[in-house]
């Protein structure tokens, strides 16, 4: 079935449904037909959006917390179906899609619940007979711009605190992920958002996305994408002197040492490497292993990667899900031939697979021998590619983990108490993991990382609030 879909302005509805989109594991199947924006329409958004602020930032908590959990409620009632959906959408597999639709209900309930929490301070002043008070208001109608790779956890990380503190929102999900986008903004509406307050504007990133970074009635972006466009998110945000957070890159490390369980550490690289088909900024693209545990460590892997099974997201045994498209497919292969001519022996994987249904199948890919200065090790490929660099000791292990750009997720794999403690007061990321995969994370704590992974305050939990609210300091004459 063929659904189509439209944008949601000021509460309607609107726009034809024309550009197409296909299930990557499938490329026959057409997941679903949907309207694509225009400058006007994402201008009518950001107005419709402003509009409605005023309202919704006094509108008080019951009221938040109500369209909030009845949201996560309908997500989790729903989540088998969502899930796959998002699975046929994206290609990650079908387990995959239902935690990722679990997690996007357990973000709506978390801040159903700040809603409720909200509070102030209230101190003396320094001049006797002054009251001051300091309270948090919403910072306005923020645009809401996100990526392919979490078609619903990301904007349930930045749609649920932005509306628990009071902003309204536009939201330009990616273009290759609407049907998640739709369905969480078709929740949300039914359950009870005034006009305006959410406004769904899918199209074009060069287009809407674009359109929102120049708007000037755009207080505040909050963005999850590549470095390049982060980079046009900040430097348009600081003409417009609004706030902007930027979640980017990875290019994270998992180190083993000698003394690591050698089961652990191959759950947590295949995992961190390899799970949702390498497309998490929190992979671990580089596996840092040290001499005495290298080879049996290697072994290990390639005996793991071998039982994976590789196929149509939508069947239940498959472990490891297309690669999202064409374009990405292409950027996983030309990494891999740059790994190769740079010297690195390709172990495992890296070709092409064929499946009963056309998609973009790819073998997940390992290469050993390389080292930290090639550019399969420094920049990041957004694919089932991992490869390895041999180090002698521990120490050489952190220099190499932090000699990167990017900072957002880092591991351990040890035994030692004592290496695991200097390595997470040492390592510069903004997570950092001990006997665990670089990826998944909680939802109730902060996300984010440093370097040029990226910037701005940190996202999920109660840290949250930081980004969707400004702070203001009141005083009062008692008289
Ligand atoms: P990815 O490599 O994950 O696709 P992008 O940075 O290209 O990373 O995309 C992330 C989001 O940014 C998408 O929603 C995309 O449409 C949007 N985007 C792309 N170009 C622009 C732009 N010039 N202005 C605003 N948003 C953009």
């Amino acid at each position: 079935m063929t659904v189509h879909r439209k944008n949601l302005i000021d509460g309607e509805w609107l726009g034809e449904a024309g550009s197409r989109n296909i299930n990557p594991s499938n490329t026959n199947d057409v997941v679903g037909e949907y309207a694509s924006a225009g400058p006007e329409e994402a201008t009518q958004a950001i107005a419709a959006a402003k509009a409605a602020f005023p309202a919704w930032s006094r509108s008080g908590p019951l009221a938040r917390h109500a369209v909030l959990k009845k949201t996560s409620d309908e997500i989790m009632a729903r989540k088998d179906e969502i899930g796959r959906s998002l699975a046929r959408e994206e290609g990650k597999t079908l387990a995959e899609g239902v935690g990722e639709t679990i997690r996007a209900a357990q973000l709506f309930d978390f801040f159903a619940g700040e809603t409720l929490r909200l509070s102030g301070e209230m101190v003396p002043s320094v001049r006797p007979g002054v009251g001051v008070e300091m309270t948090r208001e919403g910072v306005g109608v923020v645009g809401i711009i996100t990526p392919w790779n979490f078609p619903i956890a990301i904007p349930a990380w930045k749609i649920a605190p932005a509306l628990a503190y009071g902003n309204t929102i536009v939201f330009k999900p990616a273009e290759l992920v609407p049907e998640s986008a739709w369905t969480i903004v078709d929740i949300l509406h039914r359950a009870g958002l005034p006009k305006g307050v959410l406004n769904l504007v899918m199209g074009k990133g060069s287009v809407v996305g674009q359109a929102m970074l120049d708007s000037p009635d755009v207080n505040a972006i909050s963005f999850t994408g590549s470095v390049g466009t982060g980079k046009r998110v900040a430097a348009a945000s600081v003409e417009h002197m609004r706030k902007f957070q930027l979640e980017m890159g990875g290019k994270n490390p998992l180190v083993v040492l000698d003394d690591a369980d050698i089961a652990v550490a191959v759950d947590c690289a295949v995992n961190g490497a390899y799970f949702s088909t390498g497309q998490r900024c929190t992979a671990s693209s580089r596996l840092i292993v040290t001499d005495a545990i290298h080879d049996r460590f290697v072994d290990a892997m390639k005996e793991r990667l071998d039982t994976l099974v590789i196929g149509d997201a939508l069947d239940a045994k498959t472990q490891i899900g297309p690669v999202v498209d064409q374009t990405q497919l292409k950027q996983d292969e030309d990494y891999i031939a740059i790994g190769r001519q740079e010297g690195a022996e390709l172990a495992f994987g890296g070709e092409r697979l064929e499946r009963e249904t056309p998609g973009f199948y790819l073998r997940p890919a390992l290469f050993l021998g390389s080292t930290n200065a090639m550019r399969i090790s420094r920049e990041e490929i957004f694919g089932p590619v991992a490869n390895v660099i041999r180090v002698k000791d521990y120490d050489e292990a952190l220099t190499v983990a932090n000699d990167t750009p990017f900072g957002l997720t880092s591991g351990i794999c040890t035994t030692s108490l004592k290496h695991a403690t200097h390595f997470k007061r040492n390592s510069e990321a903004g997570m950092v993991m001990v006997n665990l995969p670089t990826a998944g994370v909680d939802f109730h704590v902060p996300f984010g990382g440093r370097k040029g992974s990226s910037y701005g305050s940190r996202e999920q939990g109660r840290y949250a609030m930081e980004f969707y609210t400004t702070v203001k300091t009141a005083y009062t004459l008692a008289g």
